[in-house]
């Protein structure tokens, strides 16, 4: 359902796209891209634009903390939305949010939102997601659960090892919760070190969920969301070393395996991490190409440079950009500090999301919706 107040989708017209370009022969998945500041949603939606791809943009409850507020957010992808003319579909959506946060996000226009209960039981998690589907549904937001435990961080959540979905119970969960979508932990896990490549298992999983759906008739309806699905690109990850970071084992998902789980099912793919490692080798890259530059800058570039310097390891943005004025993050940059650093991420967003919007099959699905 669109939200013509704000030009925003629900991610269900998304992502019921994918299905029907699925079932035409043509596999597809929506990408789902985390953001935490204006530069990164503009440079999501020139790639979205540029793929013509419809998309998600994606906040976290610690994102919305660090933009000050759900609202704020809102404004903020809007805001890039108009600065690029974008008029392709885009849904925004809440990542992991807890009740309290998901109706917080409803409350706030979202047009969707991500209730993650599943570190309760299964009857349990049911009710907390039933919770949210009845207050989201009234105002045309989509409903994102999550069935079992990655493995990997989320946020201030660390789970050691994968607690797997049953297929079986898949059906069950949609019909019990009305909920859209669906993260099943399948295998992929949170962060840079996944560590394992996605086993014959994996895409079991996925499979066998995904025809679970058929057998019911939920398939145009309720759609499968892979969680954890960055692919690390090595360039990214050497680049960063290259210039002073520190980054051991990253690794990602291959491609290959991405483009099998939409083979078999998914619908929504979301990535973070590839994005946190791009705005990280830019900063990276840039105090090393711009020496001293700093010293011109002590309010926003030196406490950057000392965050940097001393975290070897950092890919959160949120780790070093925190330490500014929040206000230079909510607008164009042009004119401050920040300008010319934004400058080198922001076409660089723009080429990964292109890509990656392409290898999941839904260039061009844009126009469909
Ligand atoms: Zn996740």
């Amino acid at each position: 359902m669109s939200n013509k107040a704000s030009n925003l989708f629900s991610m269900t017209p998304l992502l019921k796209a994918a299905e029907l370009s699925s079932l035409d022969g043509k596999p597809a998945a929506i990408g789902a891209f985390n953001v935490n500041f204006y530069t990164q949603a503009l440079g999501i939606i020139e790639g979205l634009k540029k793929a013509g791809g419809p998309g998600i943009i994606q906040a976290s409850k610690g994102a919305n903390k660090f933009q000050g507020g759900a609202e704020h957010i809102k404004a903020m992808v809007l805001q890039a939305m108009q600065d690029c003319q974008c008029t392709i579909p885009v849904a925004l959506h809440l990542d992991h949010g807890n009740s309290e946060a998901a109706s917080a996000c409803i409350e706030n226009g979202f047009s969707s939102v991500m209730i993650d209960a599943s570190h309760s039981p299964l009857e349990e998690n049911i009710q907390a997601t039933l919770e949210i589907v009845k207050k989201a549904a009234p105002k045309g937001v989509s409903v994102e659960g999550e069935y079992g435990m990655l493995a990997g961080v989320e946020e201030d959540i660390i789970h050691e090892t994968t607690t797997y979905a049953n297929p079986m119970l898949v059906p069950y969960f949609f019909d019990e919760t009305g909920a859209d979508a669906l993260a099943i932990a399948y295998g992929t896990s949170h962060g840079p070190n996944k560590g394992q490549n996605l086993s014959g298992l994996a895409i079991h999983i996925v499979d066998q969920s995904y025809k679970g759906l058929k057998a019911y008739g939920q398939n145009e309806k309720h759609f499968l969301v892979s969680h954890g699905s960055s692919t690390v690109p090595q360039d990214l990850v050497a680049e960063i070393n290259q210039y002073g970071g520190n980054l051991k084992a990253a690794r990602g998902v291959p491609m290959e395996k991405i483009k099998e789980a939409i083979a078999s099912g998914m619908r929504k793919v979301n990535i973070d991490t590839d994005l946190r490692l791009g705005i990280t080798a830019t900063f990276r890259k840039y105090f090393i190409d711009n020496p001293g530059i700093e010293n011109d800058s002590p309010n926003v570039l030196a406490p950057i440079k000392k965050v940097l310097d001393e975290n070897p390891g950092t890919i959160d943005p949120r780790d070093y950009l925190k330490v500014i004025d929040i206000k230079l993050l909510r607008k164009d940059p042009a004119g401050t500090d920040l300008e010319d650093v934004m400058a080198l991420i922001k076409p660089r967003i723009t080429a990964h999301v292109a890509m990656l919007v392409k290898e999941f099959g839904s260039a061009g699905l844009a126009s469909h919706i």
